[in-house]
Parts: C-alpha cells; sequence; structure tokens
C-alpha cells in the first residue's frame, strides 16, 4: 500500500495480487465441493463464533490472512448449498458469471437507482425484465423491479395490491392464502400493514393445493361481515412440497370477485420456460403479479429475487416519489428502477442475471430445469418402491416429499420414523436433505433438486443413502 496515510487507493499491481489470490481461492473452492462434506463441523459452534470477535481493526491486516479465515475458517462450518448433494430447502447452486457481474458492477460502481447517471446499464436490466415478461406470457403494460429475493418481491407485490384495491382504507381490506404459503407472505403482510387478523390462512386438499371452495366461502363470509376481500396470494410451487395451487381456477375467480391474485413463484416460476413443466402451471400468466427467484430458478447466487406487476402503472404508483435534489427521472419511455422498487442507491442486481443469461442462452436453462424435473421424476418412482417408504407429494416440478411409514401410518409413529431417517442421513453428511411438517403436524422429508451441480450421480448417491438408512431403521424396529 502507498505511504500516503490517507490513501485507500491501490497500485495495479497490488490490486492483480489481491484479485489472483481470490480467484485461486475461489476456483480450489469449486473444485472442491464435490467431496466437501454435505453440512460441515458444528462441534462447538457458539463458542466459536464468540472466539472470532475482536475489537475494531485499527490496523491493516494482510491480505492473505483474511482470505484464509474466510475460506478455512468461516465457509467450512456451514451447509454446502452450492454443492451437487444440496437437495434442502430450495437450492440455488451460484452459477459463476454472475460473481463476475458483481465484480464489474462494483468496481465500475455505476449508480443505477435511476436511469440518467447510467442509462445503457439500466437498459440492461429493463431487458431482462422484458423479457421475464414475455417469457410468462404477461402483456406489455407489465413493469417489475430486481430486489434481494422472493421475500422482498412478495412485500412490494402486497403493498400494491393494497394501495391499488384499498387506498386509505387499509383497516377493512382482506388477503387470502393457503396453510402452506411461504411464511415471507405473513411476514410481508405484516410489514405492508395488514393486521394478523386480515389473512385468512385457508386449508390444502390431499395433494397440499389450496382448497378454492374454501376460498369462495371465505371471501363470501367476510363480504358478509362488511369486509374487504382485496388479495389472493397462491404458490406456483410450495416450498414444504413443491405443490403448485390451481392458478387457473384462483385467477377465474378473483377476476370474478376484483381481487388481486399474486402468484408467489419464488421457487416454480421458472419452470414456466419448460414444455414439460408448463402445463403444471396453468394459469400463471394471468397473475396480476408474480414473484420470481433468479437465485433459485436461474441458480444465481443468493441476492436476487424479482417482481413482474400487469398493471405496470400500479407498481410504479406505490413507489414512485419525486425529490427535487435528484437527477431528472425517466418518463415512461425509459425504466428508473426507483420509480419501481423501495431502493435507490443499489448495486445492478439485473445486471448478473443478464451476464448469466446472455452467456448460457436460454436453450441451456432449458435443458438445466428440464434435467432437474426429470430427476425428481426419477428420483419419485425409485423412492416409492422402496420397503416402507411412502410419496407423499409426487414431484410436480423437481421437489417430492416422502415419509418412512404406510400411508395410514399414524402420525407420532411416522414423524419419528421420518425424522430418523432424516438425522441419519444428514449424519453421513453426504447428501442434504430437510423436512417439512404437514398440517396434521406429520413430519415429511423432502428432496428439492434445483442446483445446477446436483446430476444423476448425486441423486443415485441420495437414493443409495436412502436405502441403506431406512432398511437399517425398519431393521431396528423388527
Ligand atoms: C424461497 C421462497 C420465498 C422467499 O424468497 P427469498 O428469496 O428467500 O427471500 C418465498 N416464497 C417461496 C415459495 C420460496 O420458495
Amino acid at each position: 500500500m502507498t505511504d500516503d496515510p490517507a490513501s485507500l487507493d491501490l497500485s495495479a499491481t497490488e490490486m492483480r495480487a489481491m484479485a489472483d489470490a481470490t480467484v485461486a481461492r475461489v476456483l480450489a473452492h469449486i473444485a472442491s465441493l464435490p467431496d466437501q462434506p454435505a453440512i460441515g463441523d458444528y462441534e462447538d459452534v457458539v463458542a466459536r463464533c464468540r472466539a472470532l470477535r475482536e475489537p475494531p481493526p485499527e490496523a491493516p491486516t494482510p491480505f492473505e490472512a483474511l482470505l484464509e479465515q474466510v475460506f478455512d475458517v468461516c465457509v467450512p462450518c456451514s451447509y454446502t448449498t452450492s454443492g451437487p448433494g444440496y437437495l434442502a430447502y430450495i437450492p440455488g447452486g451460484g452459477v459463476f458469471p454472475a460473481a463476475l457481474a458483481d465484480l464489474i458492477q462494483d468496481v465500475t460502481n455505476r449508480f443505477t437507482g435511476i436511469w440518467h447517471p447510467a442509462p445503457l446499464l439500466v437498459q440492461l436490466e429493463a431487458n431482462v425484465l422484458e423479457w421475464l415478461t414475455t417469457l410468462m406470457g404477461f402483456p406489455p403494460s407489465t413493469r417489475g423491479m430486481f430486489g434481494t429475493g422472493g421475500s422482498a418481491a412478495n412485500f412490494s407485490a402486497i403493498v400494491c395490491a393494497r394501495e391499488q384495491r384499498l387506498g386509505p382504507a387499509i383497516r377493512d381490506g382482506v388477503m387470502y392464502a393457503s396453510t402452506q404459503v411461504h411464511h415471507s407472505v405473513v411476514k410481508s403482510a405484516r410489514l405492508a400493514g395488514i393486521a394478523a387478523d386480515r389473512l385468512r390462512v385457508l386449508p390444502v386438499d390431499e395433494g397440499f393445493r389450496l382448497q378454492v371452495p374454501a376460498l369462495a366461502e371465505a371471501i363470501r363470509a367476510d363480504r358478509r361481515r362488511g369486509l374487504r376481500p382485496f388479495l389472493v396470494v397462491t404458490s406456483a410451487g410450495t416450498t414444504n412440497t413443491g405443490a403448485v395451487d390451481p392458478l387457473e381456477v384462483v385467477a377465474d375467480l378473483c377476476a370474478a370477485e376484483g381481487l388481486w391474485h399474486h402468484v408467489d413463484g419464488a421457487y416454480g416460476a421458472f419452470f414456466h420456460l419448460c414444455e414439460e413443466t408448463r402445463p403444471a402451471l396453468r394459469g400463471l400468466p394471468r397473475a396480476d403479479s408474480l414473484t420470481l427467484d433468479p437465485h433459485k430458478g436461474l441458480c444465481l447466487p443468493y441476492g436476487t429475487g424479482a417482481l413482474l406487476v400487469r398493471d405496470g402503472a400500479a407498481l410504479r404508483a406505490v413507489h414512485a416519489v419525486a425529490a427535487g435534489y435528484l437527477p431528472p427521472q425517466g418518463d415512461d419511455d425509459v425504466y428508473d428502477p426507483s420509480q419501481y422498487s423501495p431502493d435507490l442507491s443499489r448495486g445492478a442486481p439485473g445486471l448478473r442475471v443478464w451476464l448469466c443469461l446472455k452467456v448460457f442462452g436460454l436453450a441451456r436453462y432449458r435443458a438445466a430445469l428440464r434435467e432437474k424435473h426429470e430427476l425428481a421424476t426419477y428420483a419419485a418412482s425409485r423412492l416409492a418402491q422402496l420397503p416402507g417408504m411412502t410419496l407423499v407429494a409426487p414431484p410436480v416440478l423437481s421437489l417430492l416429499a416422502f415419509q418412512l411409514a404406510p400411508p395410514g401410518a399414524p402420525r407420532e409413529e411416522s414423524t419419528r420414523a421420518t425424522r430418523e431417517l432424516a438425522q441419519r442421513l444428514l449424519a453421513r453428511r453426504r447428501i442434504f436433505l430437510s423436512g417439512a411438517t404437514a398440517d396434521d403436524g406429520r413430519f415429511l422429508a423432502r428432496i428439492c433438486i434445483l442446483s445446477f451441480r446436483t446430476r444423476r450421480p448425486q441423486i443415485d448417491l441420495c437414493l443409495h443413502e436412502i436405502e441403506e438408512v431406512s432398511a437399517e431403521i425398519l431393521r431396528e424396529r423388527g
């Protein structure tokens, strides 16, 4: 570093050395992913966290020591979310070009909150939103936003629906979702000023889908009470079991009743790209708004969600504010990010999506998603043949749920055996499954195949592990 004590600049040589050291670490990390345990060593983890605490650093630390701390101390104690054996929750993976897009944005540090300071860079983001609009079958009136994730997208959608349908009379408004809706919707409703007693949580059918007759009845009952039903949130792929709500039927009901229909497609919307899975998402293009998570379905690293709103003017109306001190805002001809989302200063969240889509091309993404769907179908058929195993939720997209118990087994018995299965699989640390709790309290094990690194060999390994462990448990039980 220079002798100038107030300079934060680095020489080209220094920057290259730091970048090279980082890239070397990163590539070694990627190469080791197949051999990394599915979950790191968590022994004494709280004590180890405490041991990391330190006072604010007054003096500089050599870069290599910092890389060592991050890569050798911190990263290994974690879930291997970018590894091929990660079948838990909703995997993403973290395709590499996104990291390069972040580097470019971080270094150029252009201001993309408003159109004028970087109009052509912002246009790249606008292009991606237009592509998503086309790909999801939305009309040209659609506008959208990029944000940090599905939660932020759900939040903006709910605020938009509230503003459009209720105006200032928030307290009378009622919204509807199923028991299987993602918890970010419950949180978003609260943040949006919709109190808990104005959120109706409705039952699901045997396929974990929202029961539409119950929805229609709830809407009628609320109208009789003098309340104002305004929003239905459905899921295009629930996080628990991958169920897709009857989107088309709900779209009809919402149209007839004048309700806003928001589809949470954070997990599943990108399966609309593939002909094989598109029929399962019938009705999705009719939504008033749609949450997408590029950091799930497009395998980007964490940090990028998206929202599309069919009536683009509604999205703009709820976010746009004027400020005299800022550069000129764009008119309707150009896309002005801060007029369509809560953020002002931000990175360029669309740049990483743009770069990945351009580098790989859509055909390759389609093939990858199709493969995940096929792998899930394959896994389900093999699982269903295992002794004592019941496929509770067959894969509609790429997620399946099962229990280590016969179909009608008592809840406690089924939960005990299935939990045991999940725990022993995790203890072996080769694959990572997570579970979900059904409405009746039953614990279900689930496999979600979405990481681009998960291919047939990992699924075979997963099936092999499940076969061994479940046989072991059944044997012990006699
Ligand atoms: C992951 C997920 C969310 C939340 O998205 P984040 O990107 O984690 O904020 C919302 N809904 C569904 C269905 C999800 O799977």
